[in-house]
């Protein structure tokens, strides 16, 4: 293993220098263990250019490191290189080999040789990326990526989160919880039993897997982004939409394990306490009514359930998918926070029907009515609801956190313009005071922006393009006239109605 810790990986059997020995270092870091040195030499023997001289590795070694970037040239100018290669061979000269004393045996050297080229090692260092992978040496300590007092408290990270996401209060204050536990609960892994009261010790903390549901556009991706930020955690984001049993076209499920290990820059360690956001989680609902292999729903659940648990998985370095030419790393997922996410459409109906079943049969128009108003329905979502709307037991079983996330009102869109760090509305006042010009929105504009977007039902999903739209000519011509210095959209701009106030600069 090198100095940075990063193991070297045979490019051809994927196997690490504990287990296949010593490695030859070929160019932009390609490293090809000895047995498959050895084949790749035996190969060649069999293409006509006879036997490879008996070479130790070090002078093996010696000689790549001797090779130009583009090929791997061999001894005496022979070359594995440029596939159309077109010189003629020039024949060596034995006699003034002789004469020299450097004539050496083999087909590989002199006359035996023509100097044409069938390898680009080039093609494959391109095709192979070397990219490697950062793991811990055996018998090293594991360091938890976050250390137990700079895990936010869930006050604190509820406050940071507040920042950014607007309203989901009991949103943000269950994921605060449930991630300040996972944390520690990592954190505790990494201490001895000794550590802990007698009574505590050999207590498993289990994980806090969560379950989210709440409508498109209502935060559910913002706010996990939001938090692995905040933390400084890998994050992958993988729709559940686009997973198949393994097998079967598309993603198969360990792929978004592959995608936190990139997140994570090939660092196995931070991937393994990474987060995991898995979206549109509805949609690999159970089918209903179904005859045929249910591949893209239940499947996909029960091929989850594993890793929602805590595996071993292998997964492809640096690539989307396992072949041949990529280098294979394991991940454990044990303390990989799995967190989903979908809109559940209907799911409210499930609900309605159960709290009416709860209820005492004479009141039960009365009560439909009631129900029918409530508007928070889905914050009284329960185990039994989810599993009849077709996800199965195990699969909800091993998400012991379910909560739901406000559908947004007209009064949050106007506070998701204007408050968040990022608020929309505040990039286009930094882009404008890079030109000096003041921009403001009365509260009307504002309103009737939040009111086009609820028409589109797509959540805080619609605001940004709706602004974009607006604000396209006023980007386009305030630049043009240096004397602006205050721009007011109005009410009556997003109407259609007028054009923006225009103020002139104090001369
Ligand atoms: P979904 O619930 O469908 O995953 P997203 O999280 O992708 O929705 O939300 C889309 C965009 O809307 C986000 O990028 C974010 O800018 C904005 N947004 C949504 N909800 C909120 C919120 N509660 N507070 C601030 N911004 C929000």
């Amino acid at each position: 293993m090198s100095e940075n810790h990063y193991e070297d990986v045979c490019y051809m059997c994927h196997r690490n220098e504990e287990n296949a020995g010593k490695m030859f270092h070929l160019p932009n870091g390609v490293c090809i263990c000895d047995d498959c040195m050895k084949k790749t030499m035996d190969a060649m023997s069999k293409f006509g250019f006879g036997a490879m001289p008996e070479l130790s590795h070090d002078e093996l070694q010696e000689m790549f490191d001797r090779a130009p970037a583009y090929g791997m040239p061999m001894p005496d100018g022979a070359s594995m290189s440029a596939p159309v290669k077109t010189e003629p061979a020039l024949p060596d000269d034995p006699e003034k080999k002789k004469e020299e004393g450097t004539e050496k045996k083999g087909p590989f050297f002199g006359n035996g040789l023509p100097n044409i080229s069938f390898l680009n090692m080039a093609d494959i260092q391109g095709m192979m990326g070397g990219p490697k992978v950062k793991k811990r040496k055996p018998g090293e300590e594991k360091v938890p990526i976050i250390d137990i007092r700079d895990i936010p408290q869930p006050h604190k990270l509820k406050e940071m989160l507040d920042e950014y996401v607007v309203g989901q209060e009991h949103a943000k204050k269950v994921i605060s919880v449930a991630v300040y536990n996972h944390y520690k609960r990592i954190a505790a892994e990494c201490m001895k039993e000794e550590d802990f009261d007698e009574r505590l010790q050999k207590v498993e903390i289990e994980k806090s897997n969560m379950l989210m549901i709440g409508p498109t556009g209502c935060g559910k991706t913002y706010l996990v982004k939001t938090l692995a930020k905040l933390l400084d955690v890998p994050l992958a984001i993988a729709d559940a939409t686009s997973l198949t049993e393994a097998g079967y076209i598309g993603d198969d499920i360990e792929s978004v394990v592959s995608k936190l290990l990139a997140a994570a820059d090939n660092d196995v360690d931070r991937a393994e306490s990474g987060i995991i956001f898995i979206d549109e989680i509805d949609k690999i609902a159970k089918k209903k009514n179904t005859n045929s292999r249910d591949v893209s729903g239940e499947s996909v659940q029960q091929g989850m359930l594993k890793l929602l648990e805590g595996a071993d998985v292998e997964v492809p370095v640096g690539a989307n998918s396992k072949n041949a030419m990529v280098p294979l790393t394991t991940i454990n997922t044990r303390n990989i926070l799995f967190i989903c996410g979908g809109a559940f459409p209907d799911l409210d109906e499930i609900i309605k029907q159960r709290l009416r079943k709860q209820t005492s049969i004479g009141f039960n128009a009365e009560l439909k009515d009631v129900l029918d108003k409530r508007k928070d329905i889905l914050n009284e979502v329960t185990v039994e609801d989810v599993k009849k709307y077709g996800m199965i037991p195990e699969f909800v079983g091993r998400m012991p956190i379910i909560f739901a996330m406000q559908g947004l009102t007209e009064e949050m869109l106007v506070a998701i313009l204007t408050e968040p760090k990022n608020a929309i509305i505040k990039q286009y006042q930094k882009l404008l005071s890079l030109d000096e010009v003041d921009l403001h929105f009365t509260k009307e504009a504002l309103l009737e922006v939040a009111k086009k977007a609820m028409e589109k039902d797509t959540g805080a999903r619609a605001l940004r393009s709706i602004i974009e739209e607006l604000m396209l000519d006023i980007m386009y011509e305030i630049p043009k006239d240096e004397n602006i210095g205050r721009v007011t959209i109005t009410e009556d701009y997003i109407l259609g109605k007028g054009g923006p106030v225009i103020e002139l600069r104090d001369k």
